[in-house]
């Protein structure tokens, strides 16, 4: 079976931007602010969402700002806009599935013959898990560009993992501390329950573990 990651994203959310004038034109109260949220996705399906990007638009002159072009009065108000929006649950669609697909065979597992087998399966990744791990997620067949997933805390029924933007250099400890340090303020920590942990790690998952 071949396995085919990509990034995709959807507009999670418009609202304008009162009181500001526009950095090119001078324009007061001209702006809108939309968030975008990027998740990867497998066979065309969202795993998961990997962070949120908000882009300003100026309804008079056109111009069109995101990222590290946003001036400093625009920040503050850009990033509640994006505080605001919600992550749509259709983002974790394949996880949700996998996730419920891992409930159902845990269910089937407790309450059948195969109890102890399939109740301990899940939990041993997870509890073999440690902080400062980090994974690397390729967002496409060749590789590039990838995502790593840094492991910030594991507690007894969840693993929460930083989440950098797409990278395409090359990887080594330097490099992947300071992309998942920037990617701190834009993407913020995920959770990830025992099933969803396991399903994105263990073969033919997306997290590949780097050492
Ligand atoms: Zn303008």
């Amino acid at each position: 079976m071949i396995f085919f990651y990509g990034t995709g994203s959807s507009c999670v959310a418009t609202e304008p931007l009162p009181g500001l004038a526009c950095a090119h034109c001078g324009t007061r109260d001209s702006l809108t602010c939309s968030v975008f949220s990027r998740y990867l996705k497998l066979m065309f399906l969202p795993v998961f969402p990997i962070g949120k990007r908000s882009v300003t638009v100026c309804r008079h002159c056109q111009q069109t700002l995101t990222g590290k072009a946003l001036p400093e009065a625009y920040r503050a108000p850009v990033q509640a806009v994006q505080s605001r929006a919600r992550t749509p649950i259709f983002h974790f669609a394949a996880l949700l599935l996998v996730g419920a697909l891992a409930a159902f065979i845990f269910a089937v597992g407790w309450f059948g013959p195969a109890r102890m087998a399939s109740a301990a399966l899940p939990q041993a990744s997870f509890a073999a898990e440690t902080a400062g791990a980090h994974y690397r997620i390729d967002a496409a067949p060749s590789g590039v560009p990838y995502i790593l997933a840094g492991v910030t805390r594991v507690t007894p029924d969840s693993v929460y993992c930083n989440m950098s933007n797409p990278l395409r250099g090359p990887l080594s400890a330097a490099s992947a501390a300071q992309a998942l340090r920037d990617s701190v303020a834009s993407n913020g920590a995920r959770g990830f329950t025992a099933a969803e942990w396991h399903a994105a790690t263990t073969a033919p998952g997306p997290f590949k573990r780097v050492d």
